[in-house]
């Protein structure tokens, strides 16, 4: 098991930090171009979300509302 790392994300929107834990060289692999879904299979999509995008999950459900109503 390699050593994760912390990383603070702050939300763009509502400025909640949230602490993401990841494995620098799947952080490097995603910067040079492998689809982050495939570098980092093992975070949550809401934080996959926050690292793309800087919003956070909850944020993101009030954008994006699930569809299923
Ligand atoms: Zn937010």
């Amino acid at each position: 098991m390699k050593e994760m790392q912390e990383y603070q994300l702050v939300c763009r929107l509502c400025r909640e930090t949230t602490v993401v834990k990841a494995d620098p060289d799947d952080i490097r692999k995603w910067g040079t171009g492998t689809l982050i879904q495939d570098a980092l299979p093992y975070l949550p999509k809401g934080h996959r979300e926050l690292l793309m995008s800087a919003t956070c999950d909850s944020c993101w459900q009030e954008l994006f509302p699930p569809m299923d109503d």
